[in-house]
């Protein structure tokens, strides 16, 4: 049996493991990262993961000092506006805008767009240029055996890796949770998410608008021009039986049914990728840290796509955990330190997974009053400066 020593074993290679994997290994520290798939790196391949990630200013910091930003700043649209609309009158159409403007709070955008697959693509490449970082396709983590100063991690391979610290990034139903025994809670909405990408006729001006009707909110995320065309990336969240119909349709059907849906906020919009479903789910685990391992990531925490808070909350772990790392390196992985990360992280992602969950929840209202409600909700929180303003910091993971 081969045995190697390294300072740190990440299970899972998805963004959130190889993110963790750079960022570990810029700041000088070995890191193993194994995954059982490797990574699907081009928009064509049928596996290809076609959602993509609104970075917000934290997240982006991140990524700049673990060495990943620079290869990706070419690629990445900004987002300097976020629109919400209400649609939820009798007839399909627009009743209130309201645009939360970055410039009121920052000289920079609030986020920065960029398609999940080619942030793949772009971490292998800043993993090959770390040489205190090892990354493992077709191997996973079968046992984690803690002892005082160390952790023994047996690799489907037959390799033991000897760490100080494992982090399970392994997602949504970690494995690594299960054998740290680390229960999680899961809520259920009952709906799925809709992704695909369109080109419209009206240029999107850097907007990330999210239209809000019975079912779920419909967004349009900014994309780059493409062949002299305009693209968004769409998630449209519909209750489980709508969002089945829909996919049944066929193109053009599915093309009359988004230009209903969008009331024709950006022009025309044609359908221009496949569409894949997400089942929309919350899942929160009871603590973050177990004897020698961390929890990051969807192994930490699920929540719907609102607001663009799911990855940027596994960065801030990543961050958090970096931080007591270089605090005081001699303490890697200890409980001391493990700790302070539960400590640090696990009441701010509970108050978001909750906040998330209620707004998902009044998105998907039916009742009249209650549409009645979210219309006035969404006008008082938006016409008052300083609400806005907090708010604004608030979704930036800043106040
Ligand atoms: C429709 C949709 C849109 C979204 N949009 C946004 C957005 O705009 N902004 C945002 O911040 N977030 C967004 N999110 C959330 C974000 O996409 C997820 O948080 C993120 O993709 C999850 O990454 P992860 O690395 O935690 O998990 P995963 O991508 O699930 O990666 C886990 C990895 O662990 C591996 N693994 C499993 N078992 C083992 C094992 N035993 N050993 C080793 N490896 C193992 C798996 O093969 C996998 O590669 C969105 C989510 C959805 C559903």
């Amino acid at each position: 049996m081969e045995r190697i020593t390294t300072d740190i074993l990440i299970s899972g290679g998805g963004i959130a493991g190889m993110t963790a994997a750079c960022a570990f290994g810029a700041a000088g520290f070995d890191v193993i990262c194994v995954d059982p798939m490797p990574p699907v790196t081009e928009a064509s391949n049928p596996q290809a993961d076609l959602r993509s990630t609104a970075f917000l200013q934290p997240a982006r910091n991140t990524l700049i000092s673990a060495g990943i930003w620079k290869h990706l700043q070419a690629y990445a649209t900004p987002l300097e506006i976020m629109r919400l609309a209400d649609a939820g009158g009798e007839v399909n159409e627009i009743r209130k805008v309201a645009d939360f403007v970055a410039a009121e709070i920052s000289d920079e955008p609030f986020a920065w767009n960029l398609p999940n697959w080619l942030l793949r693509r772009e971490m292998l490449k800043r993993i090959d240029e770390l040489d205190n970082v090892t990354f493992l396709t077709g191997v996973e983590t079968k046992r984690i055996t803690p002892r005082l100063d160390t952790a023994y991690v047996q690799l489907s391979n037959g390799t033991q890796v000897v760490c100080k610290m494992v982090l399970a990034a392994d997602g949504r139903n970690s494995p690594a949770r299960d054998m740290a025994g680390i229960d999680a809670k899961t809520w259920r909405f009952g709906q799925k998410a809709i992704v695909f990408s369109v080109s419209h006729t009206e240029p999107h001006q850097n907007i990330s608008t999210e239209i809000h009707r019975t079912g779920g909110p419909f967004t349009l995320v900014p994309l780059p021009d493409q062949n002299g065309k305009h693209y968004s990336a769409v998630i449209w969240m519909e209750t489980g039986p709508k969002a089945s119909d829909l996919m049944k349709l066929d193109d053009t059907a599915f093309n009359t049914a988004i230009n209903e849906r969008s009331c024709g906020i950006l022009g025309t919009l044609t359908l221009e990728t496949r569409r894949v479903t997400w089942p929309m789910i919350s899942r929160l685990a009871e603590r973050l840290d177990g004897p020698r391992i961390a929890l990051i990531a969807e192994a930490a925490h699920v929540i719907p796509p609102i607001g663009a808070q799911g990855l940027n909350m596994s960065l801030t772990d990543i961050q958090c955990l970096l931080d007591l790392a270089l605090e005081s390196p001699d303490t890697l992985g200890s409980q001391e330190m493990l700790t302070a990360y539960n400590k640090a992280r696990h009441k701010d992602i509970k108050t978001r997974v909750t906040g998330v969950n209620l707004l998902n929840r009044a998105a998907m209202t039916e009742t009249d009053n209650l549409k009645a409600l979210r219309l006035k909700g969404l006008q008082a929180l938006h016409g008052l400066a300083p609400i806005r303003k907090t708010l604004m910091r608030k979704g930036l993971g800043s106040v």
